[in-house]
C-alpha cells in the first residue's frame, strides 16, 4: 500500500458515495448510507486502516484528503436529506390531511329517567318550603315498616300491603316509604321537615297501574301547633308548582293506620279541567297523593310527645305524578327501559 494507491481508493470512494447519496430515495436509505460510509466500521475507516503502512511524512496528507472527503460526504447527506425530508413531509401532510367538512360522530346524550326527574321536581318544590331529603333503608324490619306505624301483626290493614319478605326472619322489602317517618323522628328533634324518596316493593301482579317495584316520596312535618290547614296549604302550593297555577284541589276522606284524620288529595283533571272525561273516570278530579295528620301512636313511637307536637305526613308516587303530567297511561313503561319511551324525556 502506497500513498498513490490510498489516494486513488479515497477518490473512488468519494465519487461512488456521492453518486449513491444523490440517488438515495428516502431518509431511511440516507441513514444507512451514512453508517455504511462514515460509520466506525464504514468504508472510509476501512481505507484509512492502511495509513499505518505509509511513511510518516505521507500520513498527514492522506489525513487531509480523507477529511475533505468526509466533509463532502456530510454536505451531500445534508442536502439530500433536506430534499427527501421535504418531499416526505409533503406526502405525509397529504395523506394525513383532516377533512374539516366530514360530519362529526354524534354523541349519545343521556337524560334523567322520568321517575327520577319527577322525584327531583318534587324535591325541588318541597325544598322551597324547607324540606330536606333523608334516606331510609330498602330492607326494613317488620317493626318499623308496620308495627311502629300503628299496624300490629294481625291488623286487617296489612292486607293493603302485600309484602315481599327476605330470608332473615323479621325483615322485609319496605312496602312504603312511611317507615322513614319513624327513623327521622328517632334521629332528630322537631321542627322536622323531611322528604323521603325511595324505592318500594310489593307482592303484586303487574298491570298498567300496579308494579311490584315503584318509587314513593314521603313527606313528614312535625312541629308545635301543626294543623291540617298547614298540610292543605302546602299541598296546594305543591300542586300548583307541579301542574300549573290556578289548579283547583280538594281533600277527600281517606284511611291510613298511621294518620288520623287521613285524606286523599285531588287536583282537578289535567285532561278535561273539571267536566269529566275518561281519564278522570268522569269525576273531574285526579288523586295525586294520600296524606293525613300523624297518628299520636306514631309520634309516641318516634319518641315525641303527642301532647306537645303535631305533624302531618304525605306520600305520593312520582310515576303517578309523571303519568298525570305527561299523559302516560301504563306504569310498566317506567320499568321496561325501552329507549323509545325514555328518549321522549331527553
Ligand atoms: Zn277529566
Amino acid at each position: 500500500m502506497d500513498f498513490a494507491q490510498l489516494t486513488r481508493d479515497l477518490e473512488a470512494l468519494r465519487s461512488e458515495a456521492l453518486a449513491q447519496i444523490v440517488a438515495a430515495p428516502d431518509t431511511a436509505a440516507l441513514e444507512s448510507l451514512e453508517v455504511e460510509i462514515l460509520g466506525k466500521k464504514g468504508r472510509l475507516t476501512g481505507i484509512l486502516r492502511g495509513i499505518g503502512a505509509l511513511p510518516a511524512d505521507d500520513r498527514p496528507r492522506v489525513g487531509a484528503v480523507a477529511n475533505t472527503i468526509r466533509q463532502a460526504v456530510e454536505a451531500a447527506l445534508r442536502d439530500r436529506s433536506a430534499a427527501v425530508g421535504g418531499a416526505e413531509l409533503r406526502a405525509r401532510l397529504l395523506t394525513e390531511r383532516v377533512d374539516v367538512t366530514t360530519p362529526g360522530r354524534p354523541i349519545a346524550r343521556g337524560s334523567l329517567h322520568p321517575s327520577i326527574e319527577a322525584m327531583a321536581d318534587i324535591a325541588r318544590i318541597f325544598s322551597q318550603f324547607g324540606f330536606v331529603v333523608h334516606e331510609s333503608p330498602e330492607v326494613e324490619d317488620d317493626r318499623t315498616n308496620f308495627q311502629m306505624l300503628n299496624i300490629p301483626p294481625d291488623h286487617p290493614a296489612r292486607d293493603l300491603w302485600d309484602t315481599l319478605y327476605v330470608d332473615q326472619p323479621g325483615y322485609l322489602l319496605r312496602t312504603h316509604t312511611s317507615p322513614g317517618q319513624i327513623r327521622v323522628m328517632q334521629a332528630m328533634r322537631p321542627p322536622i321537615r323531611a322528604l323521603l324518596p325511595g324505592r318500594c316493593f310489593r307482592y303484586e301482579a303487574v298491570d298498567a297501574s300496579h308494579g311490584f317495584e315503584f318509587f314513593q316520596v314521603e313527606g313528614l312535618m312535625v312541629d308545635e301547633g301543626t294543623t291540617l290547614g298547614d298540610l292543605k296549604g302546602l299541598l296546594d302550593q305543591f300542586a300548583r308548582a307541579m301542574f300549573g297555577a290556578n289548579k283547583r284541589t280538594r281533600f277527600r276522606p281517606g284511611y291510613y293506620p298511621f294518620t288520623e284524620p287521613s285524606v286523599a288529595f285531588d287536583v282537578e283533571c289535567l285532561v278535561c279541567g273539571g267536566p269529566g272525561c275518561p281519564a278522570c273516570g268522569r269525576s273531574g278530579w285526579m288523586t295525586i297523593l294520600g296524606a293525613g295528620m300523624v297518628h299520636p301512636v306514631v309520634l309516641r313511637n318516634g319518641g315525641l310527645d303527642p301532647e306537645r307536637y303535631q305533624g302531618f305526613a304525605f306520600g305520593m308516587g312520582p310515576e303517578r305524578i309523571s303519568m298525570l303530567k305527561h299523559g302516560i297511561t301504563d306504569l310498566r313503561l317506567f320499568m321496561e327501559n325501552d329507549l323509545r319511551f325514555l328518549e321522549q324525556f331527553a
